[in-house]
């Protein structure tokens, strides 16, 4: 049973956010979503979603709906400029090594799957999250406002209070900086946290609207490639990989970043070559032909930070995770007093810290695939001598770990790699 009166407030409606309100609502645990955004807009590209976090998608009975959305993938082509495929890997083998494949999912699906799982009264959007302060009861009357707990406040001015505080605000998150600032004033921030995150790349992704399968006849294949998505659209986007590391911050300083440098951009790579599709008379296509079929307002411009490259399509996966042992932790609670609040967070920190920081050091080890500097040209000649076996041991270490959730009935666990110990599961 989690413990009564507990009341989690959650700052993001992304997938973190989203898929842990899912799993609160599952647990009865109370919550509410704040989104800075004012409307749920349909941005963004296709996510892999890998077999490290179906089985939870199946303890939430959500299998066959999110398999009408989806579609499986199975090989990673990467291609030279020249269409020269230069390396190639395989997921046919996911299914039986870790339970599942590894699906390709329009990133404005997925929201909506999550979003039908909860009530929408429990989202409220247009709530740009501020500050937060934690409370400790000592001179305020209303009952609710003498427990320990938080006060988020709103850039509209308005508050919310709750028990806990979950930052689910993205990458530049403002709930960890809020709580950084208050760390750096009591001298205990660490001079890593310090830094601004490096930014190595800048992305632009869209989602076409339905393609003709004349001109692009792979959209007929049962599988689908890195490239493609499912359906008659093509989820697409380029990357540019910026020579030196810079990072956030001289990238917004750059009076041309925005609705114009987005425009500049999409100039640029129109005559890039794509290896799929071909043209009335067979002649190749180009990225013109997937941007034309794009709403320019479908196009957006994001800069890259960090080491969670997203070809190796793990940054919503390892999201989902973290949702999934917090809410473990949470659903396990005796009650909401501060050192149980502290307790569950110790445990979910013990729990996903070293899975985390592997994730991270295996998607900053693709990413040298695609780096710009003479070594990365050099790593790349070399991949496509990596045999199939040594690629699958890479998707184990990845894959083997397939938290599922505690309290929900749990899922056969299928693949021949057995899942990676979970401590949450038999708290
Ligand atoms: C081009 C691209 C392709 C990718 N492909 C994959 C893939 O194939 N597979 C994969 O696993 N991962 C992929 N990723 C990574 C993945 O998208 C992210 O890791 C994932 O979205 C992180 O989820 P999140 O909920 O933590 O953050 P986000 O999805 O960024 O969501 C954060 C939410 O918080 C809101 N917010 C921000 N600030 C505030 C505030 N102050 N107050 C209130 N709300 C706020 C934002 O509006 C947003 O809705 C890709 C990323 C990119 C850029």
């Amino acid at each position: 049973m989690p413990p009564r009166n507990l009341k989690v407030l959650i700052c993001g409606g992304g997938i973190a956010g989203l898929t842990l309100a899912v799993l609160l609502e599952r647990a009865g645990i109370d919550y509410e979503v704040f989104e800075r955004a004012r409307q749920v807009r349909p941005l963004g590209s296709a996510l892999g979603i890998g077999p490290n976090v179906m089985p939870m998608i199946e303890q939430l009975g959500l299998l066959d709906q999110f398999l009408t959305i989806s579609k499986a993938n199975d090989f990673v082509s990467n291609f030279n400029e020249d269409l020269e495929l230069t390396s190639r890997y395989a997921y046919t083998e996911l299914p039986e090594r870790n339970g599942y494949a590894n699906y390709v999912v329009p990133r404005p699906k997925l929201y909506d799957l999550l979003y039908s799982q909860i009530p929408s009264s429990k989202v409220h959007l247009g709530k740009r999250f501020v500050s937060s302060e934690q409370t400790t009861g000592s001179n305020n009357n209303s009952e609710d406002e003498q427990r320990h707990g938080v006060t988020v406040t709103f850039a509209d001015s308005t508050t919310a209070y709750g028990d806990i505080l979950v930052g689910a605000d993205g990458t530049y998150s403002g709930v960890r900086q809020n709580l950084y600032e208050q760390l750096s004033q009591q001298g205990k921030l660490t001079p890593s946290d310090m830094e601004e995150l490096p930014c190595s790349s800048i992305c632009l992704v869209g989602q076409t609207g339905p393609l003709s399968t004349e001109k692009f006849p792979h959209l007929r294949e049962k599988y689908c490639r890195f490239e493609n998505v499912s359906g008659n659209a093509i989820s697409w986007m380029v990357i540019e990989h910026l020579y030196l590391e810079t990072n956030r911050t001289t990238i917004l300083e750059n009076t041309e970043w925005g609705t114009a440098s987005t425009d500049t951009m999409i100039e640029a790579v129109r005559q890039f070559p794509i290896p799929s599709g071909s043209g009335s008379n067979g002649s190749p296509l180009t990225l013109a032909d997937l941007i034309d079929e794009t709403p320019r307002e479908l196009i957006t411009q994001v800069a890259l930070e960090g080491k969670m490259y997203p070809s190796a399509a793990q940054g919503a996966n390892t999201a989902i995770q973290d949702a999934i042992v917090l809410c473990n932790y949470l659903h396990n609670m005796p009650d909401a007093s501060p050192e149980s609040i502290t307790k569950a967070f110790e445990g979910y920190h013990q729990e996903r810290e070293p899975y985390a920081r592997q994730t991270y050091e295996t998607s900053d080890r693709l990413r040298q695939l695609f780096r710009k500097r003479p070594i990365n040209a050099v790593i790349r000649f070399l991949v496509k001598y990596i045999p199939q076996a040594v690629w699958n041991r890479v998707f184990d270490s990845i894959y083997g770990n397939r938290p599922q959730v505690a309290f929900l009935p749990r899922v056969p666990d299928r693949g021949l790699i057995k899942a990676f110990l979970q401590k949450s599961l038999d708290l």
